[in-house]
């Protein structure tokens, strides 16, 4: 056993005060996602082993060498399932939408929120342990909700003040689109079979198309020169394409056409889109998504088709931190000095009021380098209070509280500034400490 315990590698702990910048950020996606008419879907963080690899593509880095896998115990029959902590959220989803038919009366718009598990090494802005905002629109097919869904984000990096991005996109076709384009980068890189490394050797005939993600610079000019996908698109991929830029336009969405974007999941087709910022070094796509009108018929449902995105939740937090967005509501309202600890119980029920009413305070309690119950000197209540970052102090003094009422100080704007309440209107009370 370790001496001391500390977390896992790449999974980190979401500690006060930065905790209050992540309840902020989630509340803003609420409200975004609930006017933008997507509701919230929660699904497990284990699936089936099986789930991801035939959603996510078996070739793919997150299902070849990402996943936290492993063999439950089993069960009374003698079977063991095996399972995965979810690498990402899009086939959970769907695997819910197919096994609660979901779609029976139209198309769903749907998000979620939560931690995702990827074994990947550890830098800054890529964890093992991560979070991801998703919204996914089932059963819609026209070239609108792929727009909209880019709008959603746009409105949400409004919404969070957030201006340093740029959208690219791309159009990935359909199956054969991709097949004729796929024989003829096969073609290419066997023409250039000295140029290759060991990755892009043995993905050459698994999936060349990976080829062109290579982060290896020593390849970029080879993956640059190589037949471009946008050239093989038939008129009504070309369509749906346009339709989306046209619609991007109207809304004054810049994009930029990457024509060589590939997503890292295998399951996309058509419209594809990143938002990509220049403020977080290497690891600066925030947003990825795309269609994906395969997936769902592929995890056993009926064919319909779909479009999503996710957003990597550190990468926007750690962009908020960088922009010194504060969080509102990291400190309490108010904070109760008691210097008599027979004073608690009338106190406690003070305060039970003021919340109640709205007030958000903080009881000082005895600590444990104040020496059993003692509550320690007024100065050291005035300092905890003064640390706590509340805007008030409330004192509960003796004579206060035999004529009903607390001294209320000012700690921050006009600091010093003291009135004498009476207790017996908490409401007026909470609306007092509520305001600056
Ligand atoms: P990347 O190219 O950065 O590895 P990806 O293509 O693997 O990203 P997606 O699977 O599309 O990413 O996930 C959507 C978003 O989730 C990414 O754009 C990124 O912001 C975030 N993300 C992905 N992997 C991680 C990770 N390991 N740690 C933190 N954020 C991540
Ligand atoms: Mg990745």
């Amino acid at each position: 056993m370790p001496d001391k315990f500390t977390a896992i590698k790449g999974m980190n702990d979401i500690l006060p005060p930065d905790s209050a910048r992540w309840e902020w950020f989630e509340s803003i996606v609420r409200q975004t996602m609930t006017r933008f008419a997507f509701r919230d879907v929660r699904t497990p963080i284990l699936e089936h082993t099986q789930l991801f690899a035939r959603g996510l593509g078996q070739a793919t880095d997150v299902v070849e060498k990402e996943m936290y896998s492993f063999e439950d115990r089993a069960d009374q029959r003698g079977q063991a399932d095996n399972l995965s902590l979810r690498p990402e959220g899009t086939a959970g989803v769907v695997r819910a939408a197919v096994e609660h038919n979901l779609l029976y009366d139209g198309g769903k718009r749907l998000y979620y929120l939560g931690p995702m598990f990827r074994r990947e090494r550890p830098q800054r802005g890529r964890y093992r342990q991560f979070h991801q905002v998703g919204a996914e629109a089932l059963g819609y097919a026209g070239p609108q909700v792929d727009a909209e869904l880019i709008l959603l984000a746009a409105e949400l990096w409004r919404a969070l003040g957030l201006s340093d991005w740029r959208l690219e996109l791309g159009c990935l076709g359909q199956p054969d689109e991709r097949r004729a384009h796929r024989a003829a980068l096969v073609a290419y890189f066997e023409a250039h079979a000295d140029q290759l490394d060991e990755d892009a050797r043995r993905r050459l005939h698994v999936n060349p198309l990976r080829i062109l993600d290579t982060k290896n610079p020593a390849m970029q000019a080879l993956a640059d020169g190589a037949p471009q996908l946008l050239d093989h698109l038939g008129d009504a991929s070309c369509a749906h394409f346009a339709a989306v830029q046209d619609a991007l336009r109207a809304c004054g969405i810049d994009y930029r056409i990457n024509p060589r974007l590939v997503r890292g999941l295998d399951y996309y087709n058509l419209t594809v889109f990143e938002f990509v910022t220049g403020s977080l070094g290497a690891q600066g796509t925030i947003c990825g998504g795309g269609r994906y009108d395969y997936l769902i018929e592929e995890i056993g449902g009926k064919p319909a088709p779909a479009v999503g995105w996710a957003m990597g939740v550190e990468r926007v937090l750690e962009l908020l931190r960088q922009k010194g967005v504060a969080a509102p509501g990291a400190a309490p309202d108010a904070y109760a000095i008691v210097p008599d600890a027979a004073y608690f119980p009338r106190v406690l029920a003070c305060l039970q009021a003021l919340r109640a009413a709205g007030a958000a305070v903080q009881l000082h309690a005895a600590g444990h380098a104040d020496g059993g119950d003692g509550l320690g000197s007024m100065k050291s209540q005035f300092k905890k209070a003064d640390a706590c970052g509340a805007r008030y102090a409330l004192i509960f003094g003796g004579d206060e509280l035999a004529a009903g009422q607390v001294t209320v100080k000012a700690l921050r704007d006009g600091a010093g500034a003291q009135a004498r309440l009476s207790l017996s209107d908490t409401a007026a009370l909470a609306v007092h400490l509520k305001s600056p």
